[in-house]
Formats: structure tokens, C-alpha cells, sequence
């Protein structure tokens, strides 16, 4: 070993001991006829002192040494006198005395500080990510990513899960998102699907009869990137067998509860509260509520039954939604503020954002407040719990509009008020959501989850009345506002299966021709089994106290899809397009 210990590990207890580090310089000061020198590697950093007359040799060494050259240090652990302890370093008590330095590679200045709270240009530190990685607060993020993935491990394996692998070159699974498609060459003009998810393949599985998996898998989908969304990502995959909801929520459940003892030493209370869809819709606005704090939607369509204001009457009239949410304390919140909030709302799809101000003695201050009557006042009041102070923002539109706006505001209010509680973990499941969207871009219903996923019982009736209505047995996990993962148990009957097909507008051709190996494998006894699939990179994220999965992964995308670091995508040789039968149209 070139090193006896870490640079971060060095202690008092170290005193009097030779020892040899190796690191890069972190931060270099000369003082004449000594040099200090602060040495990092990834346990932490040490200050090694170099003294010219003592040590010319090693002194020389670091008088070459500049910010990330990678040297190797000898000499002897000393404890630091009272007064040049260092409180804020966990090796500040001690310090290196240097007997020999030595250079092992040179490097150019690097293009940004590799220090913690770096403000660099995000690109800047993706084309550069080793640099940005060898920062300590990216190691932590790294190094807790790894703790995650091991406390999932050892907790499925003590399960009794098989940890199994499935291919990345596949055909299409309709997770709803774009594939991303690999030309095959030994059979031009036809193409491999990177997977969305091993949903079908874990169903395999479970026909297989090993009736316990999960695995790591990166999964691919062509779609927009968020901060909480990217074109390859890792989930925690796994499926069960004969199981109903109970089981897989159980095993989930006690999955966080271990994952956020052992990573973060955190207790967390499960069974977790289960919130039903749509009550989840009208009480955040949204499918992923976050329960760290109160502001739910209220509907105020019945204080407003008599109004004069036409934008209320007329909506109301044509069967639309007055909703409303109660900021506390919200009265102080400048004009200029409100009218932020105004676009804010427009944004997200409303015409308006009506603001009242509850003032002492029933009096409101609001555009609309000549509209608004003494008996509408007391009535709005009462219906929100308001006090003197708040402020009620309402839109009046069709409820799904009124809920995504009013949703939307409740977390941008509650995260720009400070109304965030720090340290809280609210998990909660989503449950009983529907089994079809109508999705306006297609101009057709589509599924909510995936076409595999079991219909509650009675939904082939909901499906001729309304398909809207007609529910899925499929559960969310959500924490803090954000979905962690879906799951649901599948069907496990081609007779069922087939009916949800043609539900989507698959007929019996086109299901054989896309998903028949799935079908062919019902035909062989398949066992009642259901899953679910938590995201990696969200778990880290959450975990990490950051708002972005770029900053939770090692090699991620930017946000424009592109990989600054390898310059990926690139154009490719006309020879390989030759060899895969492709032409390339001039865009
Ligand atoms: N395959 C699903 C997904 O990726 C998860 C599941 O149903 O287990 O969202």
C-alpha cells in the first residue's frame, strides 16, 4: 500500500506516529520558510506543515505543489498547540510534521473551486465531473447513494428476494414514456427497445415461479427532462407472488423504515397514512400531497351561491369549481407579490387568481371587495378558519384546472413562507387511483399506471358508464411531495388482460403481436403476484437534501439531454449507418 492512513482519519490518538497520506492539495499557503499544506483525499482533509531548514527535500516538493496536484506525504502526527487548533477541521487538532513530499501528478488549474457551495456553471461542472466529484459535499452525496443501495440489498436478501438481471436490449414496454431504440444490425431495419422498466420480464419471472425478485436496473424513457426526471434512471424494481396490496406495501414500508435507519439514523414511523386519489385531488390540488404542512383546498362555492361578480356566477353556472387556500398571515404580502402570484396562476392554466385579505372586524381588503358581501365575508371567513391577517387566494375555473393552480401555489406559498418544517419525513400512499386518463394529447384514454395493472372489481361496468370512473389496484408511495414510486398488483388472466387491451383500443392482433409473449406465458398457470418500483435517484435525492437528481447521480445528463462530459449524443461514421442499414434525412 502506498498509504498507512486516510488524510480525514488522522486523530490525537495519532500522535507520535510516522505516517503516509496521499490526497491532493486542497489549499496551499507559504509563509517564508514554511509551507502549509491542506491535504484531502475522499475521508477528509489534513494540514501537513513543511519546513525548509529541517527538511530542504520535501520542502522543495511542496514548494512545487499547487491547487489539485496528487501528492504523497510522510512524516509525523503532531498534536497542534492550543491556540492553532482548528475547531472546524475533524483532523484540527493534529497536524503533519513533513519528513518527505513527493509529486505524483501535476495538475492545471482547475476550472472551478473544488470546495463545497460552488456557484459554477452547472455545464461547467458536468464536463468537468471528475473535478466537481472530487468536491467533499459530492463524495458525501456519492457515498450515501452506495449506502442506499446496500441498505436495499441487505434488506431484500434477508427477505428472501433473488437479485436477477434483465436484458437492456428488449422490445417496447408501455410505461407510457418514448423508447429509446437500438438498430439492430443482424436484422437491418429492425429495432431493439432500451427498457422503460423490466415490467415484463418481472412478470415472467413470476410465471417462472421465483417468486421473490427485485434488482437495480437502469431504466430509459425519451421524455422532457425535470429536476426530478431523466432519460436514464435507477429504480428499485421488484415483483411478488401471491401477494395482494397488503404484501407489497408491507415489504415497501419496512424497506424505508430500514433504509432510513441505517442511512440516516432516522426513525420513521410506518404503517404510513393511505390517502385515496381523489381525495388527495381535493384536499392538495394533486396525486402527490405533501403533508408537511396544512393550506389544503377548500371549495367556496357555497358561500358564493348568490354572487353578483360575473366571473364567479359564470362559473359556477357552466358547473365549474370555486376553490380556494388559506395562507396564514398571508395579509402581509406586498402587492407586487400577489400580482407574481396572479402570473403564477395564469401560468399554470387559470384566467385569474382572486385574493382576499381577512382584515379586524370582518373587513377584507381585495379587488373584489365591492362585490363582496357582509354575509359572503363572514360565510368565506368561517368556511376557511381565517383570522384577522391571512390571505384566501381562489380560482374560480373547472375543479381540475382550480386544483392544479391552487396545488401548485400551495407548495411554491409553503416553500417561499418557510412553512416547510425541517427534518420531517411524511410518507403516504396514494391509493385506489383510476384506471384510465383521458389524455388530450392522443384524444384517447390511456392507462394511469400500465396496461398490466388489475382493474378493481366492478370496473367493467364503471368502464361503460364513465371510464374515468373505473379505479386500478395501484398504490403510489409518495414522500414530501414527491412520488417515490408506483406499483400495482397485475392482472394475471389473459381473458382480463385482453379486455383491458381493447379498452385502450389494443384488438386481439395487435396484443398478440406486441405483448403475445406475455400472453403465451399466461396460458401456463401464472400465480396472482404484484410489485412495485421506487426510483433511486429520488430516494438519494430526498435523502440528500437536494433539488435536483443531477446532484445525487455521478455521470448525469444535463438538462438538455446532452452529456457535456463525453459529448454525447454525437453524430455517427456514415460506415456504421452503412452496416445498420440506416439513412439519415437532412434536418
Ligand atoms: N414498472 C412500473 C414503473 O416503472 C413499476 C411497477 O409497476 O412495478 O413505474
Amino acid at each position: 500500500m502506498m498509504r498507512t492512513h486516510r488524510c480525514g482519519e488522522l486523530r490525537v490518538e495519532h500522535a507520535g506516529a510516522e505516517v503516509t497520506i496521499a490526497g491532493w492539495v486542497h489549499h496551499r499557503r507559504d509563509h517564508g520558510k514554511v509551507i502549509f499544506i491542506d491535504l484531502r483525499d475522499s475521508s477528509g482533509a489534513v494540514q501537513v506543515v513543511v519546513h525548509t531548514e529541517e527538511h530542504p527535500e520535501a520542502y522543495a516538493a511542496a514548494d512545487r505543489l499547487q491547487r489539485e496536484f496528487c501528492a504523497l506525504i510522510r512524516g509525523r502526527v503532531d498534536r497542534r498547540s492550543d491556540a492553532t487548533i482548528n475547531p472546524k477541521m475533524a483532523t484540527g487538532e493534529i497536524e503533519l510534521k513533513a519528513t518527505h513530499v513527493e509529486i505524483l501528478s501535476e495538475s492545471e488549474t482547475p476550472p472551478f473551486l473544488i470546495e463545497d457551495g460552488v456557484d459554477a456553471d452547472e455545464n461547467l461542472r458536468l464536463k468537468h465531473r471528475y473535478l466537481d466529484l472530487r468536491r467533499p459535499e459530492m463524495q458525501e452525496r456519492i457515498r450515501l447513494r452506495s449506502r442506499v443501495v446496500k441498505g436495499i440489498r441487505d434488506y431484500l436478501d434477508a427477505e428472501g428476494f433473488l437479485e436477477i438481471e434483465t436484458p437492456i436490449l428488449t422490445r417496447s414496454t408501455p410505461e407510457g414514456a418514448r423508447d429509446f431504440l437500438v438498430p439492430s444490425r443482424l436484422q437491418p431495419g429492425t429495432f431493439f427497445a432500451l427498457p422503460q422498466s423490466p415490467q415484463l420480464y418481472k412478470q415472467l419471472l413470476m410465471v417462472a415461479g421465483l417468486d421473490r425478485y427485485y434488482q437495480i436496473p437502469h431504466c430509459f424513457r425519451d421524455e422532457d427532462l425535470r429536476a426530478d426526471r431523466a432519460l436514464e434512471f435507477s429504480q428499485l424494481d421488484l415483483e411478488m407472488s401471491f401477494v395482494d396490496e397488503e404484501d407489497v406495501i408491507g415489504v415497501t414500508e419496512g424497506l424505508m423504515v430500514s433504509l432510513w435507519r441505517d442511512v440516516l439514523g432516522v426513525e420513521i414511523r410506518a404503517p404510513f397514512p393511505r390517502i385515496p386519489y381523489q381525495e388527495s385531488l381535493r384536499r392538495f390540488g394533486n396525486d402527490k400531497p405533501d403533508l408537511r404542512f396544512a393550506m389544503e383546498l377548500t371549495d367556496v362555492a357555497s358561500v358564493f351561491g348568490d354572487t353578483t361578480l360575473g366571473i364567479f356566477e359564470r362559473v359556477l353556472k357552466s358547473g365549474g369549481a370555486l376553490q380556494a387556500i388559506l395562507v396564514p398571515g398571508g395579509g402581509a404580502i406586498h402587492h407586487a407579490e400577489l400580482r407574481k402570484l396572479e402570473q403564477q396562476a395564469m401560468e399554470r392554466g387559470a384566467k385569474g387568481l382572486a385574493w382576499i385579505i381577512f382584515k379586524e372586524g370582518g373587513e377584507i381588503d381585495s379587488p373584489l371587495a365591492k362585490h363582496v358581501s357582509a354575509a359572503e365575508r363572514g360565510a368565506l371567513s368561517k368556511t376557511l378558519d381565517a383570522s384577522a391577517g391571512d390571505l384566501a387566494l381562489i380560482v374560480a375555473d373547472t375543479a381540475s384546472v382550480a386544483r392544479t393552480v391552487l396545488g401548485g401555489l400551495r407548495n411554491t406559498l409553503a416553500r417561499d413562507r418557510g412553512l416547510i418544517p425541517e427534518g420531517e419525513w411524511r410518507f403516504c400512499w396514494v391509493v385506489d387511483p383510476p384506471l384510465f386518463e383521458w389524455s388530450d394529447e392522443e384524444q384517447r384514454y390511456m392507462s394511469s399506471h400500465h396496461p398490466f395493472t388489475q382493474p378493481q372489481p366492478g370496473w367493467e361496468e364503471a368502464l361503460a358508464a364513465d371510464p374515468g370512473s373505473a379505479k386500478a389496484r395501484a398504490y403510489d408511495i409518495v414522500l414530501n411531495g414527491m412520488e417515490l414510486a408506483s406499483g400495482s398488483i397485475r392482472i394475471h388472466d389473459r381473458v382480463m388482460q385482453q379486455k383491458v387491451f381493447t379498452a385502450l383500443g389494443i384488438d386481439e392482433a395487435q396484443a398478440q403481436s406486441r405483448f403475445g409473449f406475455l400472453l403465451d406465458a399466461f396460458r401456463y398457470g401464472p400465480p396472482p403476484h404484484g410489485g412495485v418500483a421506487p426510483g433511486i435517484d429520488r430516494i438519494a435525492l430526498q435523502m440528500a437534501g437536494v433539488d435536483n437528481i443531477r446532484e445525487v447521480t455521478a455521470f448525469p445528463k444535463a438538462a438538455s439531454g446532452n452529456d457535456p462530459l463525453t459529448g454525447a449524443p454525437t453524430p455517427v461514421d456514415q460506415a456504421q449507418l452503412d452496416e445498420l442499414g440506416l439513412r439519415l434525412r437532412p434536418v
